[in-house]
């Protein structure tokens, strides 16, 4: 047979399969390179992520270990690599009880999806969410619920940039009850009292200032307004942290 011929042959598949009972390989795997083919099992998916975080698993995780955690679960967001999960699983593994890490509060952006920014899964955080991501009476209550009573060991405080709320309070905006809320942020727009630039929402600079300076007063009334959670720090149960997520990379700059 001319080269030609046998190459088209091959193709076809023709060749050797003159007899009765020739098995043809799957065209998939003919002829390729042994290097292609270790790349096409490196590409299978991941196996799912069926189990939940269970209090045996908990107890052996320090407080440093979790914020680590939460570390590099945002890079594997800001990547792109987010861990697979298998969410009904996760649903019917996490009937019954529950064994949470970390207790977050978030200001209530619709853009910040918090499981996802930091590769958390169903059972794995506490998430209380406010407009301006501020403490009051409600949220220490359900954060000692989250620590005290359910064990959490590190409390996340996230603000995030282009933030309407901090916004909203640099400009003054008065509506119904938002008024009385915004009143909450107040305190870090007058920490920068001597600050001499443009104090509106315009300034990048001052609402970046305002907006980690705001996560910093959380972080620290919490403390303050909280004896159960400051015992619980005090003691290294449980670690306060903050981070600024910025939207244009999915980063979370973290506050310690
Ligand atoms: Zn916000």
């Amino acid at each position: 047979m001319p080269p030609e011929s046998l190459r088209a042959a091959v193709a076809l598949g023709l060749v050797l399969c003159a007899g009765v009972g020739c098995k043809q390989k799957p065209a998939d795997t003919q002829a390729r390179p042994a290097a292609q083919q270790v790349e096409k099992s490196a590409e299978l998916p991941k196996p799912l992520v069926q189990t939940v975080l269970t209090s045996e698993e908990r107890q052996t995780l320090t407080p440093d270990r979790i914020v680590r955690g939460l570390r590099e679960g945002n890079e594997r967001f800001v990547s792109g690599t987010l861990t697979v999960r298998d969410h009904s699983a996760q649903v019917r593994a996490s009937v019954g009880s529950q064994f949470p890490k970390a207790a977050f509060l978030s200001c209530l952006d619709s853009r910040i999806p918090i499981e996802d920014v930091f590769d958390r899964g169903i059972g794995d955080v506490f998430v209380a969410r406010v407009a301006g991501n501020f403490e009051n009476t409600d949220i220490l209550g359900s954060l000692e619920f989250a620590t005290k009573v359910a064990g959490a060991k590190v409390i996340l405080v996230l603000g995030h940039g282009d933030c309407g709320a901090i916004k909203a309070a640099l400009d003054g905006v008065e509506l119904g009850n938002i008024t009385p809320m915004l009143s909450n942020i107040q305190p870090a727009v007058a920490h920068f009292a001597e600050y001499a630039g443009e104090k509106s929402s315009n300034n990048t600079e001052f609402l970046k200032m305002v907006t980690e300076q705001n996560v910093r007063m959380t972080m620290s009334d919490i403390r303050s307004r909280s004896p159960i959670i400051q015992e619980l720090a005090d003691a290294g149960e449980v670690r306060i942290i903050g981070g600024v997520y910025y939207m244009d990379s999915g980063r979370v700059h973290f506050i310690e």
